[in-house]
């Protein structure tokens, strides 16, 4: 018999606009060549503008989704997104202590482009005490590691200063993004913490108007890399490009904060 090929599952929220989420993840994985497969666990109406409502899914139907698609497909590595609330981010923790054969590729989703809070408060302790700690990266943006970090984090924290504080995170690797750090410079620096080396990944910054779903398709792009049996560094660096390139590329839909272009190489 055939060997089954190798799947990516996101499990994350739904946006209705196709820019982030689910729907991002799932062209993600496309663009890259990788089978994707979705748990949803919350559904967001929402365009470029704004989120309209967020509503989260039953722990029943999330789990269900989860034993679905791990019981059948052959998943190397998981993206996990948007969680909502606390109930769900604790369930998916003890979920994912259970069945620990995976490479968590975590986004820890707090804000959407527009503002929206995807995440309830109380849920960021939970999320950092009980689900990071399952996870194999994070990719935090600075207000999302803030929020971890529950301090202010200067644009010009120094490398030592910065590895110095995320020991207070339990995760053995940490991509801090660097697009929300100097935003007038021309140059973006991604920082990837393995352990304690750094390794530190410069992109041009293009148009903000096309960087919506930036943060999911990134995240994604790395399980899709990761599931493609590359090394952490080089998952890390393919997907910054990939989603660079999506931002120079990226398509106007909507008057709001665009998407990028997923599709950029077939165009
Ligand atoms: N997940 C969902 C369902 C969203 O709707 C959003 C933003 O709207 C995000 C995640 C985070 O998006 P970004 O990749 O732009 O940070």
């Amino acid at each position: 018999m055939k060997n089954k090929h190798i799947s990516c599952l996101t499990v994350a929220g739904s946006d209705s606009s196709g820019g982030a989420g689910i729907q991002a993840d799932l062209k993600t994985f496309m663009a890259l060549n990788v089978y994707g497969a979705s748990v949803i666990t919350a559904i967001t109406a929402q365009n470029t503008k704004e989120v309209a409502v967020a509503k989260s899914c039953s722990w029943k139907i999330i789990q269900a989704q989860l034993n679905a698609v791990l019981s059948d497909l052959n998943v190397k590595s998981i993206k996990i997104g948007m969680l909502a609330n606390a109930s769900i981010t604790q369930n998916i923790a003890n979920y994912f202590q259970k069945n620990n054969k995976y490479k968590i590729i975590l986004d820890p989703v707090i804000y959407s482009k527009s503002n929206f809070c995807l995440l309830k408060r109380n849920a960021i302790q939970t999320l950092k005490n009980k689900l990071i700690p399952c996870a194999f990266l994070i990719t935090p943006n600075k207000k999302e590691l803030e929020a971890l970090l529950e301090e202010k984090i200067a644009d010009n924290i120094t490398d030592s200063d910065l590895n110095e504080k995320l020991k207070k995170i339990k995760c053995p690797n940490i991509l801090v993004k660097g697009g929300h750090f100097h935003k007038n410079k021309t140059i973006v620096i991604d920082k990837l913490f393995i352990k304690n080396q750094l390794i530190k990944i410069s992109s041009k910054r293009h148009n903000q108007n096309y960087t919506h779903g930036t943060g999911c398709s990134l995240s994604s792009a790395i399980s899709a890399n990761i599931s493609l049996n590359n090394d952490l560094t080089s998952a890390v660096k393919k997907a910054i490009s990939f989603v660079n390139q999506g931002i120079l590329n990226g398509i106007k839909i909507g008057d709001g904060i665009n998407p990028i272009n997923h599709n950029y190489k077939n165009q």
